[in-house]
């Protein structure tokens, strides 16, 4: 049996469950008395007939459940454990079973072990922790419905909750100004997810209390580290969604440092326009670059007559958007060539005044066509 540290199963930057160390010497001997805690025969006793064999053409073995008598033979053979310690090792099996997952060393139970339960479909949550990124000592805890956590949303949408947010409510709910483990184990019997937003306290002495609370996972986890670490992953993994183009993954921002996005936008003609912008939220002060126009600046820079995606790929590493007037192209040659670009905004559309201006405008050009008509 290996043991392994806290620190070696929860892999950085990635959810999972976190161990605490066995206490070896009291497991390892539950552990190697393992195989021999079920059997009776160990006690030097034997039960016949255990398992029967139903169809002597296929000479299946089955199980015998009562369909044929069973048979206890006493002091067939000498004991290797005596009958006492064998009843008490039931004993303890029994007990285990009944105390569930926290018979279970190796699962780090905490106040809310089997105490949450999914409003969705009914399984417990279970307690999943990440490393954080600046401190590996500190584990940011959220708590997932197993079948979500098993499978996929699909089988289960129930929302994540971060233990803190949890704490947070349970003090709330039981009127504390600090989270009580004590007061929660001997009032709540389950806290039920429910919903976006919802958290169901069921008290023992059968109270029920909804509470509602705000998820803060995404404001607690995007770290600035976190962004870091996600852009270094965006950079190598291209999103498989969207469509990916020559220009995906090169074109990054002189202000924030991130890679602009393709915006896809579709005009009132009907047509379809793709400008490279900075994330949302963002606020780096430099207006979306017009991929037809990034095009032929490529190709002006590049010094060829059209646009080539293959040339481009072959001899651009990275453009940066300086501001709305410069563009820096990084080639692989190790050259840097800097080039002008204007933001061109295309016609605001009419106001009401203008369009009222104009259309009395046409008015009068009809109405004096029209006389110079009836007067010739
Ligand atoms: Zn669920
Ligand atoms: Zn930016």
């Amino acid at each position: 049996m290996t043991i392994s540290s806290p620190r070696q199963n929860v892999t950085r930057g990635g959810w999972g469950r976190v161990f605490r160390p066995h206490p070896i010497s009291l497991e390892r001997k539950w552990r190697v008395f393992g195989c021999l805690k079920h059997q009776e025969r160990y006690t030097g006793n034997i039960l016949l007939q255990k398992t029967y064999v139903e169809n002597h053409i296929t000479q299946k073995s089955k199980i015998n459940r009562g369909e044929l008598p069973m048979y206890y033979a006493e002091n067939t053979h000498p004991a290797i454990i005596d009958l006492e310690t064998f009843e008490k090792v039931q004993a303890e099996i029994a007990r285990r079973r009944e105390m569930g997952v926290f018979a279970n060393w190796s699962i780090n139970t905490t106040c809310f072990t089997s105490k949450i339960k999914c409003g969705n479909c009914g399984v417990s949550y279970r307690r999943s922790g990440k490393r954080q990124q600046t401190d590996s000592n500190q584990v940011y805890y959220i708590w997932t419905c197993q079948t979500k956590d098993r499978n996929s949303v699909s089988a289960c949408n129930a929302k994540n909750v971060p233990e803190k947010m949890l704490q947070k409510v349970c003090a709330q709910v039981l009127g504390l100004g600090e989270f009580d483990e004590g007061l929660l184990l001997e009032q709540i019997d389950k806290i039920v997810v429910n919903g976006q937003d919802k958290l169901i306290f069921h008290f023992y002495d059968g109270r029920v209390i909804t509470q509602h609370w705000e998820s803060t996972a995404r404001k607690d986890w995007w770290t600035p580290q976190a962004r870091a670490a996600k852009s270094v992953y965006s950079k190598k993994n291209p999103r498989s969604s969207g469509t990916i183009t020559c220009f995906t993954g090169k074109i990054y921002c002189g202000k924030c440092g991130q890679n602009l996005r393709r915006n896809t936008s579709t005009r009132v003609s009907g047509e379809k326009t793709h400008h490279w912008r900075c994330p949302p939220r963002n606020d780096c002060a430099h207006n979306g670059l017009e991929e037809n126009l990034l095009k032929t600046i490529s190709a002006d820079v590049l010094g060829i007559n059209e646009f080539d995606e293959a040339v481009f790929v072959d001899k651009v590493d990275r453009i940066t958007v300086v501001s709305n007037e410069q563009l820096i192209f990084h080639l692989k040659d190790g050259s840097d060539v800097a080039h002008q670009w204007q933001f061109k905004r295309r016609q605001p559309a009419w106001s009401e005044e203008r369009k009222q201006r104009h259309s009395k405008k046409m008015l009068e050009v009809w109405r004096d066509k029209h006389e110079q008509r009836e007067n010739s």
